[in-house]
C-alpha cells in the first residue's frame, strides 16, 4: 500500500494544482532528469491570433482555412475559427476532414476539389509550390517566431496566414525555478518550424530545443533524452510522448487524448507550479527511503 508520507505530499500538490494519478507518477517525478515541453499550447498560451493574411483574395483564403479548420481542436485552428468569424466570413463547407497531427488538415469541397492547411511539410506531401512573394512571407514571419498556415486548393496555394502567440506568464521562472530544483536539462520539443523554435525557447530562458518533430519523433526523443525523463504537453500530437514518458504532464487546457495518456495534470495549466510538485515528491521519496 501506498505509503501515509506519499498519500500527503499527493493531497498537498493536489490542493496546489498538481493533481498526481497515481503515487507512482509522485515517485517518478521525484528521480527526473530531463523536462521535455511541447512548445503550442505548453509554453505558449493556447490563444494565438491571427496577424496577417498573405492572398490574392484574402477572404477567399480565410474562408478556406476556417472551412478546414472547424473541424480541428489544434490552437492554429482556433484562432482562424475565431478570426473568420470576428471578420463575418462564412467557412467553406468542407467534408471527409482528416487531421494530420505535426502537418495540418485536409479535406473536399462540394465540387470535390482537395483543400488543405498546414506547415511546409503538407505543402510538399500535396505537391504544391510557394510563389516568390508566399515564400518570402513565409520566412519572415518564422523569424518574427509566428507560426503560419499554408492554405491551398488541389495544387494551388492560396495564402498564407501568419499566427501569433504569446509565452504563457511566469514560463521563464517555472523553468530557472526547475533548475533550482536539480533538474538538468530543460528541454523543448515542437512540431513548429526551427526560426520560430528558436525564438520562443529562448524567450523562454531554454537553451536547448528541437524543432519540425512529428508525433513519433516526439516519442522517440522522449526515450533517447537523459533519463527519467518528464514530458510536459497538451496535444494529440503529444499523446504517445507523455504515454511513453517516465512522467507524462498534461495541461488541464489541453486536449481530453493528451489528459488521458499523462500520470499528472496541472490543474490551472500552471508550470510554475511544477517546481514545488518536484519538491515535494524528492522530500517525499527521501522520507519512505
Ligand atoms: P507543437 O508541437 O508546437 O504543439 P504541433 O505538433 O501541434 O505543434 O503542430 C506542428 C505543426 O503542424 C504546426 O506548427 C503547424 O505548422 C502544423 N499543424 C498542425 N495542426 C495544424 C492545423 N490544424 N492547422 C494548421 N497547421 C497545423
Ligand atoms: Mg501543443
Amino acid at each position: 500500500s501506498t505509503p501515509a508520507v506519499m498519500l500527503s505530499a499527493m493531497a498537498a500538490a493536489a490542493r496546489s494544482g498538481v493533481l498526481f494519478k497515481s503515487s507512482a507518477a509522485l515517485d517518478g517525478l521525484a528521480r527526473v532528469q530531463t523536462v521535455a515541453f511541447d512548445k503550442t499550447g505548453t509554453l505558449t498560451q493556447a490563444r494565438m491570433t491571427l496577424t496577417h493574411i498573405v492572398a490574392d483574395d484574402e477572404a477567399a483564403a480565410l474562408t478556406l482555412a476556417a472551412g478546414l479548420e472547424g473541424h480541428s481542436e489544434h490552437p492554429i485552428a482556433r484562432a482562424l475559427v475565431a478570426a473568420a468569424q470576428q471578420r463575418g466570413v462564412m467557412p467553406s463547407p468542407v467534408s471527409g476532414v482528416q487531421a494530420l497531427p505535426g502537418l495540418g488538415i485536409v479535406g473536399r469541397l462540394p465540387d470535390g476539389k482537395r483543400a488543405w492547411a498546414g506547415n511546409e511539410r503538407l505543402l510538399a506531401r500535396e505537391g504544391a509550390v510557394l510563389s516568390p512573394i508566399q515564400n518570402a512571407a513565409l520566412q519572415q514571419l518564422g523569424t518574427q517566431g509566428s507560426s503560419s498556415v499554408i492554405v491551398g486548393l488541389g495544387r494551388r496555394v492560396i495564402g498564407v496566414i501568419g499566427v501569433a502567440d504569446t509565452l504563457r506568464p511566469g514560463i521563464r521562472e517555472a523553468i530557472s525555478r526547475l533548475r533550482a530544483a536539480g533538474v538538468r536539462h530543460p528541454v523543448m520539443l515542437t512540431g513548429d518550424k526551427q526560426e520560430v523554435a528558436r525564438t520562443v525557447a529562448a524567450q523562454a530562458g531554454l537553451s536547448k530545443f528541437h524543432a519540425e518533430l512529428l508525433p513519433e519523433d516526439k516519442l522517440r526523443l522522449v526515450a533517447e533524452l537523459p533519463g527519467p525523463v518528464a514530458m510536459v504537453g497538451d496535444g494529440v500530437n503529444d499523446a504517445p510522448a507523455l504515454a511513453r514518458a517516465d512522467v507524462g504532464i498534461a495541461v488541464a487546457s489541453g486536449t481530453d487524448v493528451a489528459i488521458e495518456s499523462a500520470d499528472v495534470v496541472l490543474m490551472q495549466s500552471d508550470l510554475g507550479k511544477l517546481g514545488g510538485a518536484l519538491q515535494l515528491a524528492r522530500d517525499a521519496r527521501r522520507t519512505v527511503k
